[in-house]
């Protein structure tokens, strides 16, 4: 199984890394994927790498993480680091928090766009109440590897971003009680676009949601609510999102 999304950087992770990987690896989590959210923690997650064999980094500036920067410096800094990662991001919009304007978070979204094309690299999309506002920014960047992490938008959403041909992952809150919705939509989504994921130390999934520092061992409950309602064992599960997980993120993950 791979976690294709948590952040190991975070100090509640990262200050214990050893065990969390020992537990991730306990449970059959082979690689784990920390996402950067600026420029510092993208180095830090690659050096994390370094550390493990299971951990690979992304690196980009997080919407929520570009007011105050420079984009052309921190352009240049993602370029240099293209060689060392396996997706550009996170990046997107976000407008729920709403701490940054929005043609501000669009012009960084479009200059990491820009760096994953000419890098061959795919792109992790944070996108919170503004998948269509996202979507109308990929439709110029139409050849881009793209997933929308941590999905919890509607159907009609979830439907323009695999029209548009990108992949939709799910974290913890597709095992919430509350989220039937979220269930339906991942019951009728093509499977050969759909990645599991935690967000970790965010997002806990049920039954282990009141432990509140996530770690990438739980993505086992999240793929084990999608084997059930997909009517498969997790073994198939496993080996379907592993597939599609290659094929976004390429050889680098092997
Ligand atoms: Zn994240």
């Amino acid at each position: 199984m791979i976690d294709t999304h948590a952040h190991l950087t975070d100090e509640r992770l990262a200050s214990r890394l050893d065990e969390v990987l020992r537990r991730a690896r306990g449970v059959g989590v082979e690689r784990i994927i920390s996402i950067g959210v600026d420029i510092e923690d993208s180095i830090d997650a690659i050096a994390l790498g370094g550390r493990s064999e299971m951990i690979r980094a992304t690196s980009g500036v997080h919407p929520n993480h570009s007011a105050g920067v420079d984009i052309v410096e921190a352009e240049r800094s993602l370029r240099g680091l293209v060689g060392e990662v396996v997706a550009i991001g996170e990046t997107g919009i976000d407008l729920y928090w709403k701490k940054v304007p929005l043609d501000w978070q669009v012009a960084f979204f479009r200059m990491q766009l820009r760096v994953a094309i000419e890098s061959g690299l795919a792109v992790v999309i944070h996108s919170r109440e503004a998948v269509r506002e996202s979507l109308d920014v990929l439709r110029d960047f139409r050849e881009v590897r793209a997933v929308f992490h941590s999905f919890t938008g509607t159907a009609d959403e979830a439907k323009a971003i695999v029209d548009h041909g990108a992949m939709i992952g799910f974290t913890g809150p597709l095992t919430y009680k509350k989220n039937d919705f979220l269930r339906e939509i991942a019951c009728q989504l093509p499977r050969d676009r759909v990645l599991v994921e935690t967000d970790a130390p965010y997002l806990s999934p049920e039954p282990v949601r009141q432990i509140k520092t996530n770690e990438p061992s739980h993505v086992m409950h999240t793929a084990g609510v999608l084997a059930m309602l997909w009517g498969v064992e997790l073994a198939e599960l496993d080996r379907q999102t592993t597939a599609n997980a290659r094929c976004l993120f390429g050889a680098r993950l092997d």
